[in-house]
């Protein structure tokens, strides 16, 4: 039992969302409220860069419905956010005005596409891509023969030129660093994506910066810092989040660039907790890290929550997450900094590969990392195998005919 009445959390999204279900999971029978600037109900982001833009109508991106959130006892307060923390006080005040005390907040704001102002002042034909009116608005763009030139080769980027191939767009990708997913993906990976992409029509252009932008009639052109020019009927930028922090930092929390927690998701005020996008914890190497993933979104939710119910933490899995691109699904698990990388598998077109296998990340002989392209159901594996800080061994684990998950145990 636990005698705290009142939690409030700032942020319907993923974490916000999470943090009730392990709430109530872990039996907290006090009350909830819910407070979110959208005027939606909390739902999944991965789909809006994917199946909301390919197939809109049948895809569902709830993650708690009306009738959940009254099952859960849970006050929901829509498109009225929080302007502002009051430690002292235990309240935050909503923007129109309405004050809500608290005796323990988590903050879950996530963040926002960062910006590039020389882009947005073209009024028109430039997009980004944070919500579900952003993935809306991008339904009609993404149309067979539009020309589109997406900035950043991250995530989101690759994710929409994959959308937009689908769609049958002409579509440009042009990326200011050496690789594509350079932040999330080790170089060998980057280059087989890279490959892909190009073998599917999309004109990727790396170290490529961009000097100028205008509209011409109903066009927008980009000028390289080579100075040549490229045309295009729209826009998306994707380069990057910068954390919700605003009210965290006004309240004097320990801000850097995100909300700085520590293993229990706790701020430097022990009654504020910050999870998902918005928050930077303390890891094992002794810096404070922001994974910006669905996955770590949910898991801080759970240790929030378990804090709050005095529930001990399991040891969290690697951490792990997705992307699916052009046909191929990605997943990707611990250390992408891994001094090396072995094939399980053939990644190579021109040998014939299927493009399914999967990658092991060694460090002084250990696995620390794994990737799985369209083979997914090795994950687990991969998983484990990190997880025990298993040696890696050639002559098992890159023999196809011996079996992941009987070599495993
Ligand atoms: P969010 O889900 O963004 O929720 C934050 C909420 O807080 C928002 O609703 C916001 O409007 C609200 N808010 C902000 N300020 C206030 C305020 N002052 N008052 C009240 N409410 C406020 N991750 C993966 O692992 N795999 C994927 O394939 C994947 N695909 C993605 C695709 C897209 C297009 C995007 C944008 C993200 C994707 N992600 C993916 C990342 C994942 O969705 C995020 O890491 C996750 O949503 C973070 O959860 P969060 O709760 O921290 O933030
Ligand atoms: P991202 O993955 O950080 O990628 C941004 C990319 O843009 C980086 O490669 C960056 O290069 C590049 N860049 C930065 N400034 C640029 C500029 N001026 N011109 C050209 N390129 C530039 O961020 P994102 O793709 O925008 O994604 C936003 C958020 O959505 C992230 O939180 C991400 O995790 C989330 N998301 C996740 C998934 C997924 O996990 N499957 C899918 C979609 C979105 P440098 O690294 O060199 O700066």
């Amino acid at each position: 039992m636990s005698n705290i009445e009142t939690i409030v959390i700032v942020g319907a999204g993923q974490a916000g969302a999470s943090a009730i279900l392990e709430l109530r999971g872990n039996k907290y029978e006090g009350k909830i409220i819910l407070v979110g600037d959208e005027t939606h109900l909390p739902y999944e982001r991965p789909p809006l860069s994917k199946d909301v833009i390919l197939k809109p109508a049948e895809t569902k991106i709830e993650i708690l419905s009306e009738q959940k959130l009254a099952e859960l006892g849970v006050e929901v307060i829509r498109g009225n956010g929080v302007v502002k923390i009051n430690p002292e006080q235990h309240h935050v005040e909503l923007k129109n005005g309405d004050v809500i005390a608290y005796d323990k907040l988590l903050i879950a704001t996530g963040g926002a596409a960062r910006r590039l102002p020389n882009f947005d002042a073209l009024g028109k034909h430039v997009y980004t891509l944070r919500n579900l009116e952003d993935s809306q608005a991008l339904v009609p763009v993404l149309q067979p023969g539009r020309r589109l030139i997406l900035i950043g080769g991250g995530v989101i980027g690759l994710e929409l030129a994959s959308s937009a191939r689908f769609k049958e767009c002409e579509v440009t990708v042009i990326e200011m660093g050496p690789m594509v997913m350079g932040r999330t993906s080790p170089a060998i990976l980057s280059q087989f994506l890279l490959e892909q992409h190009r073998a599917k029509g999309v004109d990727v252009r790396l170290s490529t910066s961009i000097a100028n932008c205008r509209l011409d009639g109903e066009e927008v052109v980009v000028t390289l810092a080579t100075g040549e020019e490229l045309r295009a009927d729209a826009v998306v930028y994707g380069i990057g989040i910068v954390p919700n922090v605003q009210l965290a930092v006004d309240a004097g929390l320990d801000v850097d660039v995100a909300i700085k927690v520590n293993d229990n998701c706790q701020t430097s005020n022990p009654d504020i907790y910050a999870a998902g996008d918005v928050a930077t914890q303390l890891r094992d190497c002794g810096n404070h890290r922001r994974v910006e993933t669905w996955e770590n979104a949910n898991l801080q939710a759970g240790i929030f929550a378990r804090h709050i119910m005095g529930v001990e933490h399991p040891t969290p899995n690697p951490a792990w997450f997705w992307t699916d691109q052009l046909d191929l699904n990605f997943q990707f698990v611990g250390d992408m900094t891994a001094q090396t990388w072995e094939i399980r598998g053939e990644m190579d077109a021109a040998k014939g590969a299927d493009n399914s296998f999967v990658m092991f990340g060694v460090t002084g002989g250990i696995i620390v990392g794994g990737i799985t392209v369209n083979a997914a159901k090795e994950m687990r594996h991969l998983k484990k195998l990190i997880s025990k800080n298993a040696p890696f061994e050639a002559d098992k684990y890159l023999d196809l005919s011996q079996d992941l998950r009987k070599l495993v145990k």
